[in-house]
């Protein structure tokens, strides 16, 4: 059966006049800090339904966890907010598993929130303030420093953001993270983005509406490993640049005009002193550089054209971005139920 249980059903009960709040986590191997992270956030949904009569779900997103991740997020007591747990066939990345909470919500406003205790849950209650008393529509949280990390991995990012938004119309903010609260018409928007090269910060910088930036000190892991590395990371860059941006095509393009007038300007100087002073060209060496950097440079261009290519086969394909295997749903009022279903999703 074909799952988009959420887009009639979020605007069915978004459309109460109260406002609700769907918070998405999605979990990979976090069974261990998984019911310490609940209780917290279960405080928090109980402090939100008392200030503020603020309806509260929380949607875990199990991406093909090896651990018993699973389990351990459908034993979770449901008060006093309604769990949803959808397990995917298998990891499809974190990327793949927010679309997937963002397709389950069920309430108006959704929260991304990472599931491994770094995104902390005391903050749900300052985003929601921004949300409802300030009138924002995404409340993104930024990295109040990044001190704590490497210089070359500062650098990096520094790279990445300032390609990412060179001459583009909407800038990407540097150091947003995925952990941050969307209201019930930017989640709207955010749902009817068809790309299946998702990347969540870009995409719900770019969809506009009022944005406005939360700082806040990460917290360390408490279990278990990051799962990103050097090449990881790498990806997630090739990925996001490539996803919204053709400055690496435009890089190429003046890296061409460059080089050709380099060409050019070398030609020339050749010429004129061969002509005017008598001068043997120095041939060997110089032919075999200019052969390997015209080479060289050909290779990169290709292989930047490869991944824009990449990426038109994934979308032509459509595939869908996630398949999901089991969806359990205990509501905070009723006795816990669970509906194994065999699903596809994101058509
Ligand atoms: N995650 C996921 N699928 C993956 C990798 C990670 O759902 O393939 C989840 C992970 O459980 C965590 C969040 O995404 O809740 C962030 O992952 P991680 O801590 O590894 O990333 P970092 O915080 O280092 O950016
Ligand atoms: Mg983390």
């Amino acid at each position: 059966m074909a799952v988009k249980p959420t887009k009639s059903g979020s605007r069915a009960r978004a459309s109460s006049s109260t406002p609700t709040l769907s918070v998405v986590v999605p979990v990979f191997n976090e069974a261990k800090g998984l019911p310490a992270l609940h209780q917290r956030v279960a405080e928090v949904a109980r402090y939100l339904q008392t200030k503020r009569g603020l309806d509260v779900e929380v949607v875990y997103v199990d991406d093909g966890s090896s651990d018993n991740t699973g389990d351990v997020a459908r034993s979770l007591p449901a008060i006093p907010l309604d769990i949803q747990v959808v397990t995917l066939s298998r990891n499809f990345g974190k990327e793949a598993a927010l679309l997937a909470g963002l397709d389950h919500a069920q309430l108006g406003a959704v929260m991304f929130m990472d599931g491994d205790g770094q995104h902390p849950p005391d903050l749900i209650d300052t985003l929601v303030a921004r949300w409802l008393d300030d009138g924002y529509d995404v409340v993104y949280t930024a990295k109040a420093h990044r001190e704590n990390e490497s210089w070359l991995r500062r650098t990096g990012v520094r790279s990445f953001y300032t390609l990412l938004n060179w001459g583009a119309r909407h800038k990407i903010p540097e150091d947003a993270g995925d952990f941050r609260l969307l209201s019930p018409r930017a989640a709207a928007a955010l749902r009817q983005m068809p790309e299946r090269n998702r990347f969540f910060k870009g995409l719900s910088s770019w969809i506009g509406f009022r944005q406005t930036r939360v700082d806040y000190e990460p917290a360390m892991r408490e279990h278990g490993s990051t799962t990103w590395n050097v090449w990881t990371l790498i990806g997630l860059s090739i990925e996001g640049l490539t996803s919204f941006s053709v400055a690496p095509l435009r890089v190429a393009s003046l890296l061409g005009l460059v080089l050709a007038f380099t060409a050019l300007f070398f030609g020339s100087w050749i010429l004129l002193e061969t002509l005017l002073y008598g001068k043997d060209v120095p041939g060997y060496p110089s032919l075999v550089v200019s052969v390997m950097v015209i080479g060289g440079v050909q290779l990169i261009l290709i292989g930047v054209l490869g991944e824009y290519i990449g990426k038109l086969l994934a979308e032509i394909k459509g595939r869908p971005v996630y398949f999901v295997a089991e969806h359990t749903v205990k509501r905070a009022s009723e006795s816990a139920k669970a509906r194994p279903m065999a699903s596809r999703a994101a058509e």
